[in-house]
């Protein structure tokens, strides 16, 4: 969405965390032709996370899932970063009762987050060429009128990945691992190769398992044949590891100051995916402040539904666990090309157990705080 508004050229807006949704924000005032100055409390963008790579979810499902995909949906929200893609096609999946090897129909677009050639480092350099004023190691308190984006609030569910120097596992395969005793709750594990001579395994862990992830990742590691075969007693190199915080706010905008992203639980509880929520939560909200339009009416209509289904389908996981997955991959054989929209429900089927599943998880937080 290249944002075409009227330029308040007098003011200079303010943002605050120069994490996805905050860059996003300040290269569409930019583009606009506004002054903006982006505050961020590290010494440069991309701190928060060592170098791994995310996946970056398709708006539609026309849109390609490729480079060029990737690059079509950060375009359509003003964004024309330079940065590091990895496709994900062939994966060998792992579930208590079987492993198996199969081809994802339409890949999995994978982005690089951290470091060199990270998206963010390819948007702070766009923000910079297009006039955006960046002061580092600055945390401002926010006032009304700001945007701020300074990331998870909440620690709903985690992420711990070690690093192994490992050459042998096949470079254009991924490993993807649902086992309850490690990954509670319909949680995933996965082995990722980073580059020629590093592989990264990962876990992921919610309430009330997040304070185990590392410890869990370690046991699966020890435990399990498959991954001690691609570890072979090697010891980690490095570790990596970031939170998660959801929430499905009634309004993101809190005495005058507009949330995105993660600060305001825009983030995806069934499998931590906030990157496209932080790009487009961002991009809205300076749209919102441009054009004097209501932002809680823009984030809702964008993506109202997919926050709901996500919910829906976190319930599904911590109810049912692997089973849930088991259950998606029962027709699925050894070597088969898999199409991810054939798995899903649909039709009445979808909106009824999606509806039931959403509407539980809701009353759960209520009365918990927890997904
Ligand atoms: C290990 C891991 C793996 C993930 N994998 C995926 C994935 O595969 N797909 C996906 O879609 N999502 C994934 N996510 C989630 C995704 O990275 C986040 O949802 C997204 O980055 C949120 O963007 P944001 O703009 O809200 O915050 P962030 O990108 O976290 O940026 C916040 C920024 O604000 C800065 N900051 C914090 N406090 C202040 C302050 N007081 N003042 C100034 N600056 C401040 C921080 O330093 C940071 O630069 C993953 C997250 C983690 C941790």
């Amino acid at each position: 969405m290249a944002v075409a508004s009227k330029a308040n050229n007098s003011k200079k807006h303010r943002i605050i965390g120069a994490g996805l949704s905050g860059l996003s924000a300040a290269i569409n005032f930019a583009k606009n032709d506004e002054k903006v100055v982006i505050h961020e409390s590290r010494e440069d963008v991309g701190m928060q996370f060592h170098p791994n790579y995310q996946v970056l979810l398709k708006e539609s499902p026309d849109t390609p899932s490729s480079e060029a995909g990737a690059k079509q949906y950060l375009n359509r929200w003003g964004l024309n970063p330079k940065f590091t893609f990895k496709d994900a096609k062939k994966f060998i999946c792992s579930t208590e009762k079987r492993d198996f090897t199969i081809s994802l129909k339409e890949p999995l677009p994978l982005i690089l987050r951290g470091g060199e050639n990270s998206l963010e480092r390819g948007l702070a350099n766009e923000a910079k060429d297009l006039g955006v004023e960046f002061k580092f190691k600055s945390r401002p308190k926010p006032k009304a009128g700001d945007i701020l984006s300074t990331g998870p609030k909440r620690t709903d569910m985690v992420a711990f990945g070690a690093y192994y120097e490992n050459s042998d596992f096949p470079r254009d395969q991924f490993l993807y691992m649902h086992d309850e005793k490690y990954s509670p709750r319909g949680w995933y594990l996965y082995v990722i190769p980073m580059d020629d001579d590093t592989i990264k395994i990962m876990n992921c862990c919610s309430k009330p398992y997040a304070k185990q992830v590392r410890k869990l990742l370690y046991k699966a590691v020890e435990e399990r044949d498959i991954l001690k075969n691609i570890v072979d007693g090697a010891k980690p190199t490095g570790t990596v590891g970031g939170q998660g915080g959801v929430d499905f706010p009634k309004t993101a905008i809190k005495d005058g100051v507009y949330h995105t992203g993660e600060a305001a639980g825009f983030q995806d509880p069934w499998r931590g995916f906030g990157m496209n929520y932080a790009i487009e939560s961002g991009a809205l909200a300076q749209r919102a402040i441009s054009e004097s339009l209501d932002y809680d009416k823009l984030w809702k209509k964008q993506f109202h539904q997919r926050k709901k289904a996500d919910i829906a389908r976190r319930g599904i996981f911590a109810l049912l666990g692997n089973r849930a997955f088991e259950y998606g991959m029962r027709k699925v054989k050894d070597g088969d090309e898999v199409d991810w929209e054939e798995i899903n429900p649909s039709g009445w089927k979808k909106s009824l157990i999606y509806n039931t599943f959403y509407s539980m998880e809701m009353a759960k937080k209520t009365m918990w705080d927890s997904w």
